[in-house]
């Protein structure tokens, strides 16, 4: 196992450099897809992409038309397949690999997200990837949240489970998840079935809290479900000194979501949040406002206090438009759900992971908030009597999570590697 975990260490860091100097946004990686995809094959498993991963209809928050179009001219200049790209077409991104190791045991599943964010990075100096020379090369685009380690350590476990396949029994469903960001991706690869008969589900993320390289949460608490819309407000325009009167004011109608969507009452079951993120309306001073445009998000720590929120936002929102007699479009772009870890996988990975060489400490549960829509695959885990978990691999952060200089401590990598390989091997009660 110690020796496993040596030999891959440069390849992890390899992967993970590659995949940070072309990071891709939601539902349009295409190259990263591909690179995963062609990885996976080579070891052995058996890939599914495009429809036969995905289910289409279920995805929010899609890429304009243009966009996606644009990007996969770009994929074909990359060097992506037609195959690929025809199987990918329309945001259809994301790969789910599979292996059976057709002797009798668990089914688990382990979930990696791979979408960057629209943040442009640091040209600072002392930002490691910079020095290194491993930087995004893709404008406005970065691994600032560092799924770019995420899917190294999914292609790590992978390497393991093709190395030791002998040794181990069951089966793996690795998911390869496109547009994390946003709560976008996870719904539609659920809606699948992947997670249909899982008996163990692990998940997680490096960073998030500031543990040291070595330091690992079994589980997290604290998650909140969230609802993410867009509301378009559509009015009349007029000559604003002529004939005001003719007007139907948009932007005054966004004003007043935005203001009042604040006023909704806190619940006293739980944590809630609402945030106006962004407000764009109107065309010029002399003009009555025809348009206007408001980016929304509600959270609330439990399913039914984040519908408590989403119904009052979109009541809000609506009333609003009615007071000032403009038409109204709400599109829901994102959503996730709230998570519970189940606390009887605590001694599982704390048993797992002792005597290893690369994880330290292994803390029963991390204090989180936020939210990550793997919540749609352990909620499913656990709706058909599965297993589930949302882990934390400690690195320093110099920078937060979506900052343009985060960066994560590339230690990490194999610690991650050691303690999911661990928990899905011996955790199992397989051998090495
Ligand atoms: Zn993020
Ligand atoms: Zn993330």
């Amino acid at each position: 196992m110690k020796d496993f975990i040596n030999q891959i260490a440069p390849q992890l860091v390899k992967w993970r450099r590659d995949f940070h100097q072309y990071p891709e946004l939601g539902f349009m990686e295409y190259v990263t897809t591909y690179k995963l995809g062609k990885e996976l094959e080579r070891l052995g498993f058996q890939i599914y992409i495009g429809e036969d991963a995905m289910e289409r209809e279920a995805r929010l928050g899609l890429p304009s038309e243009t966009d996606l179009k644009e990007k996969e001219n770009e994929a074909i200049k990359y060097g992506v397949e037609k195959e690929w790209l025809d199987s990918m077409h329309g945001g259809m991104t994301g790969v789910v690999a599979t292996w059976d190791t057709g002797k009798p045991g668990d089914h688990t599943a382990l979930r990696f997200d791979i979408d960057a964010l629209p943040i442009q990075e640091t040209n600072q100096e002392y930002h490691i990837p910079n020095q290194e020379a491993f930087t995004s090369t893709e404008m406005q685009v970065m691994h600032a949240c560092g799924h770019d380690g995420h899917m190294t350590i999914g292609l790590g476990v992978a390497s393991y489970i093709s190395a030791h396949h002998e040794q181990l029994n069951g089966r793996f469903t690795l998911l390869f998840q496109p547009a994390e960001e946003g709560g976008r991706g996870a719904r539609a690869m659920t809606a699948k079935g992947w997670l249909d008969d899982v008996d163990y589900f692990y998940s997680g993320h490096i960073g998030i809290n500031d543990m040291p390289v070595g330091t690992i949460s079994a589980t997290v608490k604290g998650f909140l479900s969230s609802t993410k819309f867009n509301a378009t407000f559509k009015g009349v325009s007029s000559h604003a000194g002529m004939k005001p009167e003719a007007g139907k004011n948009a932007l005054l109608a966004a004003a007043a979501a935005a203001t009042n969507l604040y006023t909704i009452p806190r619940h006293s079951d739980g944590v809630t949040r609402v945030n106006v993120g962004k407000l764009l309306a109107g065309s010029g001073r002399n003009i009555i406002p025809e348009d206007a445009h408001l980016e929304v998000e509600t959270r609330g720590e439990t399913k039914e206090i984040g519908a408590y929120m989403h119904e009052e936002a979109i009541r809000i929102t609506k009333a609003a438009a009615m007071m000032h007699q403009v038409e109204c479009k709400i599109e829901n772009v994102g959503v996730t759900e709230s998570i519970f870890c189940d606390e009887s996988l605590i001694p599982r990975v704390q048993e797992a992971c002792r005597e290893s060489v690369f994880v330290k400490e292994v803390l029963p549960v991390a204090r989180v908030s936020g939210s990550e829509d793997a919540s749609f695959m352990i909620n499913r885990v656990q709706e058909k009597g599965g297993k589930a978990t949302y882990m934390l691999f400690g690195t320093k952060l110099n920078y937060p999570h979506h900052h343009p200089a985060f960066d994560f401590q590339e230690e990490v990598l194999p610690v991650a590697v050691e303690a999911l390989t661990k928990v899905i091997g011996r955790g199992h009660g397989n051998v090495y």
